[in-house]
């Protein structure tokens, strides 16, 4: 499936080893897959270099001869959709349906960009006298360091590489530690794709070395980064140095508001889905749920039998709905926050523990608490693992209160059958998306991205390709 290899630092072309090497496992078995690559500031610092060299030619290209070059990495992606979701689920966990339709999602941001590398419009603006022109033209910005998470080691790539590489930017990408394989993975598509030498670099290892050569070196115009919001924090601060613009999509404490006249075969689906997609350990998933006590018992019960039904294993095996949480210490979290609601008064409906399966990986049961209270952790830090709290509410005001009393502002859902309530309080949440009966919101033609501490910026659609480029203004002066 992913051959043993060390060659896994791909600079201006070539596939480079290195002696330092780092492990990665299998989070279901624990079992090492392979060795990989540890670069550090050095090779940061090369693959700059041979961005910054690319850039020059791959800028110069017209969007449609970048486009040629997405869309057949598109194609590829597709065609080898079933193995780079074995990939996916052998070194990240989730169950191989899910890897699956992140390798398709992925693929379509490639497809969306490939499309959108011709439409970077300027604009022409009337000028208030005669003898002058006033034209507005989009140009890349330059080269693009891009650090990417663990959760979608795949598609949080192609949200990125899309767009920049549509705009004629080049990049050096850092994937997460524990999920390097579904990039190279990607580099190798676009090698296959015909991508010119140095327009994507890759380099493993440590991420402080890294990100502080992406930081530190000025030809990186633009840090293009999905992660947490304490690193997103790191990067804005040491990025002032050099004012350098930033792309930040950061973590976030999503609420579910559940209204009386919601329908409850679909709300508990749907809060099913959006709680225990990838264990619990997505950005944009559910981390707090405001039910109506008029329908919370039977809201509860339905959730609680459609919970305990989940079949919990290894992603690989054909049928299993959740997988392993990354690693020790996200299980840790989880009982933090478990143990602290507990200690204040929560109650445990179903789940509360480890998951006792024959696997060495690190397994929860899907968890469901109810008599939550404000002041509980897990109301306002990321859990990134397999619970819901429920609290009840009876006023609309009330309930959109508390779900915008959070320093995240990334996704919001509400779930109601009244197209009324519906807009009425999706403008009232303070946050960057909201998924009325959607918990999958997230899609190449429309903006995704936080507000307060969710991030900067969005990815998507026409915005996202305006991160990756700057708007020059040239006043003409002419002869009339
Ligand atoms: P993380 O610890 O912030 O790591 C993200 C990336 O940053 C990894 O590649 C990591 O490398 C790197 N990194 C760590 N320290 C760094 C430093 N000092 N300088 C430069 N890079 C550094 O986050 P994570 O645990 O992988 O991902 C989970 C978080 O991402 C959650 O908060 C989640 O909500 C958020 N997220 C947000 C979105 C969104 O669209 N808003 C999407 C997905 C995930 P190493 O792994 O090698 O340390």
């Amino acid at each position: 499936m992913f051959e043993k290899q060390t060659k896994s630092i791909f600079i201006n072309g070539e596939w480079q080893e290195l002696g330092r090497t780092e492990t990665v496992y299998n989070p279901a078995t624990m079992e090492a897959i392979t060795e990989i690559a540890y670069g550090g500031a050095e090779e940061a610092e090369a693959a700059i270099a041979a961005a910054d060299e690319a850039f020059k030619s791959w800028s110069s290209l017209t969007g449609r001869e970048r486009s040629k070059v997405l869309y057949k990495a598109y194609e590829l992606m597709v065609e080898d959709a079933d193995r780079l979701a074995t990939i996916l689920t052998s070194e990240q966990g989730k169950p191989f349906a899910e890897a699956k339709g992140e390798i398709l999602s992925g693929a379509s941001f490639l497809l969306w960009y490939a499309e959108e590398a011709s439409r970077a419009y300027g604009e022409i603006i009337p000028a208030p006298a005669k003898g002058k022109r006033l034209l507005v033209i989009p140009q890349a910005i330059g080269v693009v360091g891009a650090i990417t998470p663990w959760n979608f080691p795949s598609s949080m790539i192609t949200r990125k590489l899309g767009p920049a590489l549509a705009a004629g930017c080049t990049v050096v990408l850092k994937p997460a530690g524990v999920t390097p394989l579904s990039a190279i993975e990607l580099v190798k598509v676009f090698e296959r794709a015909g991508l010119p030498k140095g327009v994507i670099n890759l380099v493993t290892g440590n991420s402080q070395e890294i990100g502080n050569a992406m930081l530190t070196n000025k030809k990186v115009r633009l840090i293009t980064f999905t992660g947490s919001t304490e690193v997103g924090k790191h990067l804005m601060r040491e990025g002032a140095n050099h004012v350098k613009k930033l792309a930040l999509e950061l973590g976030g404490h999503a609420p579910i508001l559940v209204f009386e006249d919601a329908d409850i075969e679909k709300s508990t689906t749907l809060a099913l889905g959006s709680k225990f997609r990838n264990a619990g350990q997505t950005c944009i998933c559910a981390n707090r749920l405001y039910v109506h006590e008029s329908i919370a018992e039977k809201f509860t019960t339905r959730l609680k039998e459609k919970a305990e039904a989940m079949k919990i294993g290894n992603g690989l095996e054909e049928g299993t709905e959740i997988g392993p949480l990354i690693n020790e210490q996200a299980i840790e979290k989880v009982e933090e926050h478990l143990n602290d609601a507990l200690t204040k008064g929560a109650a445990v409906i179903t789940g509360g523990s480890k998951w006792d399966g024959d696997l060495e990986g690190n397994f929860y049961k899907p968890t469901i608490i109810s008599n939550v209270k404000d002041d509980m952790i897990i109301m306002s830090e990321e859990t990134f693992g397999p619970i819901i709290p429920i609290q009840t509410f009876n006023d609309e005001d009330v309930a959109i209160a508390k779900a915008n009393d959070s320093d995240y502002g990334l996704a919001a859902y509400v779930f109601t059958e009244n197209t009324s309530r519906a807009v009425r309080v999706s403008e009232k949440l303070d946050y960057g998306i909201v998924g009325v009966n959607d918990v999958f919101p997230a899609t190449p033609e429309a903006p995704f991205g936080g507000i307060k501490q969710s991030g900067i910026g969005k990815e998507g659609g026409h915005y996202g390709l305006e991160e990756f480029m700057e708007q020059k203004f040239i006043s003409l002066g002419i002869d009339e």
